[in-house]
Protein backbone atom coordinates (compact mmCIF):
# COMPACT_ATOMS: atom_id res chain seq x y z
CA UNK A 1 0.00 0.00 0.00
CA UNK A 2 1.07 3.81 -0.43
CA UNK A 3 0.08 6.71 1.40
CA UNK A 4 1.07 10.46 0.58
CA UNK A 5 -0.57 13.63 0.57
CA UNK A 6 -1.73 14.15 -2.99
CA UNK A 7 -0.98 17.94 -4.34
CA UNK A 8 -4.44 18.27 -5.11
CA UNK A 9 -5.17 17.66 -1.24
CA UNK A 10 -2.90 19.15 1.08
CA UNK A 11 -4.42 19.96 3.79
CA UNK A 12 -5.45 23.90 4.97
CA UNK A 13 -3.78 22.89 8.14
CA UNK A 14 -2.50 20.16 10.25
CA UNK A 15 0.07 19.41 7.93
CA UNK A 16 2.36 18.35 10.25
CA UNK A 17 -0.03 16.16 12.07
CA UNK A 18 -0.76 14.13 8.91
CA UNK A 19 3.57 13.82 7.88
CA UNK A 20 3.72 12.81 11.44
CA UNK A 21 1.38 9.87 10.36
CA UNK A 22 2.58 9.24 7.59
CA UNK A 23 6.29 8.74 9.09
CA UNK A 24 4.39 6.60 11.61
CA UNK A 25 2.93 4.20 9.27
CA UNK A 26 6.12 3.16 7.19
CA UNK A 27 7.89 2.85 11.01
CA UNK A 28 5.13 -0.05 11.43
CA UNK A 29 5.87 -1.07 8.04
CA UNK A 30 2.08 -1.12 7.57
CA UNK A 31 3.09 0.51 3.85
CA UNK A 32 5.67 0.13 1.21
CA UNK A 33 5.38 3.22 -0.87
CA UNK A 34 4.89 7.12 -0.80
CA UNK A 35 2.43 8.33 -3.46
CA UNK A 36 0.47 10.07 -5.27
CA UNK A 37 2.46 12.83 -4.47
CA UNK A 38 4.13 15.30 -6.44
CA UNK A 39 3.31 19.05 -8.09
CA UNK A 40 0.31 20.57 -9.12
CA UNK A 41 1.59 24.18 -9.46
CA UNK A 42 5.01 25.06 -9.14
CA UNK A 43 3.70 27.20 -6.08
CA UNK A 44 7.01 26.81 -2.98
CA UNK A 45 4.26 25.62 -0.66
CA UNK A 46 3.83 22.31 -2.83
CA UNK A 47 7.44 21.98 -3.20
CA UNK A 48 7.82 21.90 0.39
CA UNK A 49 5.18 19.30 1.01
CA UNK A 50 6.38 17.01 -1.57
CA UNK A 51 10.13 17.44 -0.26
CA UNK A 52 9.10 16.71 3.12
CA UNK A 53 7.53 13.34 2.09
CA UNK A 54 10.32 13.12 -0.04
CA UNK A 55 12.69 12.93 3.04
CA UNK A 56 10.36 10.49 4.78
CA UNK A 57 10.51 7.91 1.47
CA UNK A 58 14.02 8.28 1.34
CA UNK A 59 14.89 7.02 4.95
CA UNK A 60 12.79 3.81 4.30
CA UNK A 61 14.25 3.98 1.13
CA UNK A 62 10.52 3.66 -0.44
CA UNK A 63 9.54 3.63 -3.95
CA UNK A 64 7.52 7.09 -4.25
CA UNK A 65 4.88 7.06 -7.06
CA UNK A 66 4.71 11.20 -8.68
CA UNK A 67 1.88 13.26 -9.78
CA UNK A 68 1.84 15.16 -12.70
CA UNK A 69 -0.47 17.51 -13.31
CA UNK A 70 -3.05 18.04 -16.64
CA UNK A 71 -1.62 21.45 -16.96
CA UNK A 72 1.84 22.98 -17.43
CA UNK A 73 3.13 19.55 -17.26
CA UNK A 74 6.27 19.38 -19.35
CA UNK A 75 7.75 22.56 -16.93
CA UNK A 76 6.06 20.28 -13.33
CA UNK A 77 7.81 17.09 -14.68
CA UNK A 78 11.45 18.84 -15.08
CA UNK A 79 10.78 20.56 -11.52
CA UNK A 80 9.83 17.34 -10.10
CA UNK A 81 13.16 16.12 -11.63
CA UNK A 82 15.35 18.75 -10.47
CA UNK A 83 13.53 18.02 -6.99
CA UNK A 84 14.49 14.35 -7.24
CA UNK A 85 17.62 15.01 -7.87
CA UNK A 86 18.36 17.63 -5.06
CA UNK A 87 16.63 15.89 -2.63
CA UNK A 88 19.19 12.87 -3.72
CA UNK A 89 16.97 10.19 -4.87
CA UNK A 90 17.37 7.23 -6.40
CA UNK A 91 15.17 7.79 -9.85
CA UNK A 92 15.00 4.14 -10.14
CA UNK A 93 12.78 3.96 -7.25
CA UNK A 94 10.80 6.83 -8.68
CA UNK A 95 7.43 6.23 -10.91
CA UNK A 96 6.21 9.39 -12.53
CA UNK A 97 2.90 8.53 -13.92
CA UNK A 98 0.26 10.29 -16.25
CA UNK A 99 2.78 11.08 -18.56
CA UNK A 100 1.99 12.37 -22.19
CA UNK A 101 4.43 10.02 -25.30
CA UNK A 102 6.52 13.56 -25.93
CA UNK A 103 7.90 13.10 -22.07
CA UNK A 104 8.33 9.18 -21.71
CA UNK A 105 12.08 8.92 -23.30
CA UNK A 106 12.88 12.23 -20.95
CA UNK A 107 11.44 10.13 -18.16
CA UNK A 108 13.81 7.04 -18.92
CA UNK A 109 16.71 8.99 -19.96
CA UNK A 110 16.28 10.56 -16.38
CA UNK A 111 16.19 6.97 -15.03
CA UNK A 112 12.66 7.22 -13.60
CA UNK A 113 9.99 4.74 -14.36
CA UNK A 114 7.63 6.27 -17.00
CA UNK A 115 3.74 5.75 -15.37
CA UNK A 116 1.28 5.87 -18.85
CA UNK A 117 -2.46 6.15 -17.03
CA UNK A 118 -4.61 4.74 -19.61
CA UNK A 119 -7.55 6.50 -19.08
CA UNK A 120 -11.11 7.96 -21.43
CA UNK A 121 -9.57 11.45 -23.01
CA UNK A 122 -5.74 10.70 -21.77
CA UNK A 123 -3.14 7.84 -23.51
CA UNK A 124 -5.04 4.86 -25.19
CA UNK A 125 -3.95 1.10 -25.88
CA UNK A 126 -2.73 2.33 -29.61
CA UNK A 127 -0.97 5.38 -28.00
CA UNK A 128 0.76 2.95 -25.48
CA UNK A 129 1.57 0.68 -28.23
CA UNK A 130 3.46 3.49 -30.42
CA UNK A 131 5.24 4.47 -27.25
CA UNK A 132 6.51 0.86 -26.62
CA UNK A 133 7.42 0.50 -29.95
CA UNK A 134 10.08 3.90 -29.91
CA UNK A 135 11.04 3.60 -26.32
CA UNK A 136 10.54 -0.43 -25.52
CA UNK A 137 9.27 -1.99 -22.65
CA UNK A 138 11.78 -1.39 -19.90
CA UNK A 139 10.93 1.17 -17.03
CA UNK A 140 7.47 1.50 -18.40
CA UNK A 141 4.42 0.75 -16.26
CA UNK A 142 0.23 1.12 -17.26
CA UNK A 143 -1.95 2.36 -15.30
CA UNK A 144 -5.29 2.81 -14.86
CA UNK A 145 -5.59 5.40 -12.20
CA UNK A 146 -8.94 4.60 -10.76
CA UNK A 147 -10.14 7.55 -8.70
CA UNK A 148 -12.85 10.24 -8.83
CA UNK A 149 -12.43 10.75 -12.66
CA UNK A 150 -13.90 8.92 -15.02
CA UNK A 151 -12.04 5.76 -15.75
CA UNK A 152 -11.82 2.58 -16.75
CA UNK A 153 -11.33 -0.67 -14.62
CA UNK A 154 -10.41 -3.16 -17.68
CA UNK A 155 -7.66 -0.47 -19.03
CA UNK A 156 -4.56 -2.65 -18.41
CA UNK A 157 -6.51 -5.70 -19.73
CA UNK A 158 -8.04 -3.75 -22.61
CA UNK A 159 -3.91 -2.35 -23.18
CA UNK A 160 -2.65 -6.14 -22.95
CA UNK A 161 -5.06 -7.52 -25.54
CA UNK A 162 -4.04 -4.53 -27.84
CA UNK A 163 -0.62 -4.62 -27.36
CA UNK A 164 -1.19 -8.80 -28.45
CA UNK A 165 -3.37 -7.72 -31.54
CA UNK A 166 -0.86 -4.90 -32.62
CA UNK A 167 1.77 -8.13 -32.52
CA UNK A 168 4.16 -7.78 -29.25
CA UNK A 169 5.09 -10.71 -27.59
CA UNK A 170 3.67 -11.62 -24.40
CA UNK A 171 7.46 -10.79 -22.30
CA UNK A 172 6.79 -7.16 -23.25
CA UNK A 173 3.22 -7.44 -22.61
CA UNK A 174 3.69 -8.48 -19.26
CA UNK A 175 6.58 -6.28 -18.74
CA UNK A 176 4.38 -2.50 -18.93
CA UNK A 177 1.37 -4.44 -17.64
CA UNK A 178 2.91 -6.47 -14.27
CA UNK A 179 6.69 -7.28 -13.88
CA UNK A 180 7.83 -3.44 -14.00
CA UNK A 181 5.88 -2.50 -11.23
CA UNK A 182 5.86 -5.98 -9.79
CA UNK A 183 10.29 -5.00 -9.60
CA UNK A 184 9.74 -1.66 -7.87
CA UNK A 185 6.69 -2.23 -5.42
CA UNK A 186 6.77 -6.03 -4.45
CA UNK A 187 4.45 -7.83 -3.36
ZN1 LIG B 1 -2.31 11.78 -10.13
Amino acid sequence: MAVGIHPRSIPIEGTKKVLGHIRALFGNKQVSALGEVGLETDSNEGEKILVQQMRIANEYAAPIIIHTPRSNKPKIFNKLLLVIESEKIDPGRVIMDHLTPDLVPKARSAGVVAGLMVQPGKPTPQDVADILSKNGPEGIVVNSDLGNTPSDPLALPKVAHHLDWAGFGVKEIELVTCSNIRTLLPP
